[in-house]
């Protein structure tokens, strides 16, 4: 091979591989390295089974310390925001679970409003982030954003109540409701189905918009999109939760033992619980992360510049009426 024809080989290998294939690798070593975070609310009267799901959902006892009021303390008892923060790792990678509840919720005689303090509590951390975001130093934000709420409504209603209603359609707009139906167990399989059904209709009926799935694309397979399919027919998840292991079968398995028999957590003959949880952390953490950034979050910023570009004006009028020799323009 002469020196020509040895230059022809290395454009044309050049050609076949510049190098750029290996972009993903690096996004995903750098993404690795940084750690992951994630921070999901629960909703809905106390009592539902919030913190047991929260516990089988990410196995790990993220209420330790919970303090359990007496009826005579919950009357008065307004809505409290409390965050739980652990770091689960998982083959080498990490993630920050923020775990944010609201007891309280609904517990009151009078619960007029009390969605409030849950709708004040998500601005906050808008606001936290847009004051961090157009700071000096943005290199290390830290991100308290909520990315999603599970919002649980009682199996023992005839569908929404008032208050679910209430409560969806003030934080629709700020963050990415998924509902659930709890304690599924304590319904038959018909009984879940017309439920579920019911309360489709109910969140059709009064315009709620909870989180949408995103469409498949048109190229995936036929079982991806016979799945993804399922997961919206889901919806709400009927949900189960336990803290015990039981013997189910010769198996060791989260579930319930009752007299007649064991419901099994993780079976999807019983619940939801494995498409919820698939959902959350499997298929749709980035796209909710990525929802409230460019939608909720995008939202709130464009209201606050609105509203500063609105007071600087009237600040501007104000000047230019009481001193018009400082409006350029203006005579003198
Ligand atoms: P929270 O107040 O909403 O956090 O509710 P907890 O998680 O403290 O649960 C309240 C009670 O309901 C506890 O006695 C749990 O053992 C029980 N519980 C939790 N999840 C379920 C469930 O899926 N089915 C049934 N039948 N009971 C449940």
């Amino acid at each position: 091979m002469n020196y020509s024809s040895i230059l022809v080989f290395f454009k044309d290998q050049d050609k076949e591989y510049v190098g750029f294939a290996t972009l993903p690798n690096q996004v995903h070593r750098k993404s690795v390295k940084k750690g992951f975070d994630f921070t999901l609310m629960v909703a809905g009267e106390s009592g539902l089974g919030k913190s047991t799901l929260v516990n089988s959902l990410f196995l790990t006892d993220l209420y330790k310390d919970r303090k359990l009021l007496n009826a005579e303390e919950r009357i008065t008892q307004t809505v409290e925001i409390t965050k739980h923060t652990v770091d689960i790792e998982e083959k080498g990678v990490k993630l920050k679970l923020t775990i944010v509840d609201t007891p309280g919720f609904g517990d009151a005689v009078n619960n007029t409003e009390c969605w409030k303090s849950v709708a004040d509590y998500i601005d906050q951390q808008f606001e936290q982030y847009f004051r961090d975001e157009s700071g000096l130093n943005r290199k290390n934000i830290q991100d308290n954003r909520v990315h999603c709420c599970l919002y649980f409504i009682s199996p023992f209603g005839h569908g929404l109540r008032p208050l679910d209603v209430e409560f969806m359609k003030a934080l629709h707009e700020k963050v990415n409701i998924v509902p659930v139906l709890a304690k599924a167990d304590t319904l038959t399989p018909s009984e879940v189905k017309k439920k579920k059904i019911k309360i489709r209709e109910e969140i059709e009926q009064y315009g709620i918009k909870i989180y949408q799935f995103p469409d498949c694309d048109s190229d995936e397979d036929e079982e991806f999109k016979q799945q993804d399919l399922e997961l919206k027919e889901s919806i709400p998840f009927a949900v189960i939760g336990s803290n015990t292991v039981v013997e189910a079968k010769g198996k060791r398995v989260r579930g319930r033992l009752y007299p007649w028999g064991i419901v099994e957590v993780e079976n999807s003959a019983h619940c939801d619980f494995v498409k919820l949880r698939n959902m959350l952390v499997r298929t749709h953490m980035q796209d909710l992360k990525d929802v409230t950034r460019e939608t909720h979050y995008e939202n709130y910023r464009a209201q606050c510049i609105q509203s500063m570009t609105r007071m600087v004006w009237l600040d501007d009028t104000t000047v230019s009426k009481k001193h018009p020799e400082t409006v350029w323009g203006s005579e003198r």
